[in-house]
């Protein structure tokens, strides 16, 4: 409803300032977009093998080794996907069975929840608290446990909310997972790259656990190229080869000019990525900085990584607009926000929250100025 509103205020010509991007507005850089063109004048252009070509998964093979400790990993266990999405949904097809359980900490990215019902398994969402860093808890880990759960689906670098988990965050929930060994991990790393004050940690640099998960990346977030459609799924080999098996039957290979574009990124240098994730740093902390001072009702964490801001709004509820509707709901807030500030926002309730919005910052600076002060200009008109 909200997207349809902001087309139509569009077409009205109202100057409106989106904060709902859920990409880099950065483009893909020249060395990437120079090797899907000789891949094109060379003519490679044929049905590439269903998991991805060879070169493109023993590079990927060697980025997970090298650069999220994870062990053991060759070519084999690499599949190449029409992105992160893809490589999510091949990955609970082949795991979950009809009234399975998958443990999902919320906020979580929108589509999980959806995917997870589609592969007929039932999501069940825990809710951290503040409190509790807006984190998965060993304790609730543990107590959402049960003989038909499959597979924990957790997502760091978050989108919405920015949380990364730390090693020793990570280390406490694996020691959960050790005591239950029927339980998969299909752990979502596709804003890795996208950090700005820890390192980031994958579930599979745990040896004791890494026969267990599914790494899921791809190129769309830090390589800023989100139309190229790829994705990687790093995973035991006998999950690789079921989802090979399933992908060969509903899209076959990723686009084999997309794929040469994603050996020269892994390949090649992070330098326009380095410079990207600058650029977002500085703009969360002007973001954090004008809401804190402007939005004082706005109660958030400061992201760690990703690009998103995901305050908790909950305490303009009940107030009442100049036209007297009163905001029950993120939803009636961002409608709101947009009517009276021409800011577009995404509400949480997309993300299995109901008091929170999220604000990306995929933007530029000046844009983030001007929308904070709008919002805070038309939240000041609640009464
Ligand atoms: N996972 C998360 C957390 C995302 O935010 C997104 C895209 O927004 C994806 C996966 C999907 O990425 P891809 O473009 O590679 O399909």
């Amino acid at each position: 409803a909200l997207a349809k509103r902001v087309r139509q205020l569009r077409a009205e010509g109202r100057d409106l300032i989106s904060l709902t991007l859920g990409e880099p507005d950065f483009d893909t850089p020249d060395h990437i977009r120079e090797a899907a063109i000789a891949a094109i004048r060379e003519g490679f252009t044929h049905y590439p093998p269903v998991a991805g070509i060879p070169e493109l998964r023993a590079a990927a093979a060697e980025v997970f080794r090298v650069r999220n400790g994870i062990a053991g990993l060759s070519a084999e266990n690499i599949v190449v996907s029409t992105g992160a999405k893809q490589s999510l949904f091949n990955a609970l097809m082949c795991l979950v069975n009809p009234g399975e359980e998958v443990i999902v900490p919320t906020p979580y990215w929108v589509s999980y929840s959806t995917m997870i019902q589609m592969a007929e398994g039932i999501p069940v969402l825990i809710h951290p608290t503040v409190a509790e860093g807006m984190k998965l808890t060993p304790a609730a880990l543990e107590a959402a446990i049960t003989p038909r759960t499959r597979a924990l689906m957790i997502n760091s670098p978050s989108n919405p909310h920015g949380v990364m988990y730390s090693r020793a965050e990570v280390a406490t929930l694996v020691q959960v997972l050790e005591r239950h060994p029927h339980v998969m991990v299909i752990s979502d790393e596709i804003y890795e790259l996208i950090a700005y004050d820890q390192e980031h940690v994958s579930f599979a640099s745990f040896e004791s656990i890494a026969h267990r998960v599914a790494t899921i990346n791809g190129m769309s977030k830090a390589y800023a190229m989100t139309g190229w459609r790829l994705g990687l799924m790093a995973a035991p080999r006998w999950l690789a080869e079921l989802c090979e098996r399933y992908q060969g039957q509903v899209t076959s290979g990723t686009s084999s000019i997309s794929q040469r574009a994603a050996l020269a990124a892994l390949t090649g240098t992070l330098e326009p990525t380095y410079a990207m994730v600058r650029a977002f740093c500085a703009r969360r902390d002007l973001l954090c900085r004008a809401v804190a001072a402007q939005l004082p009702d706005w109660k958030f964490t400061v992201p760690e990584g990703a690009f998103y801001l995901y305050p908790d709004v909950s305490a303009v509820f009940g107030r009442s607009t100049p036209a007297g509707q009163i905001i029950r709901t993120a939803d009636d807030y961002a409608a709101y926000l947009l009517d009276a500030g021409g800011v577009s926002t995404v509400p949480g309730t997309a993300f299995g929250t109901s008091a929170h919005l999220r604000l990306s910052y995929a933007c530029s600076e000046a844009e983030l100025t001007e929308a904070v002060r709008r919002m805070a200009e038309a939240t000041q008109q609640l009464r």
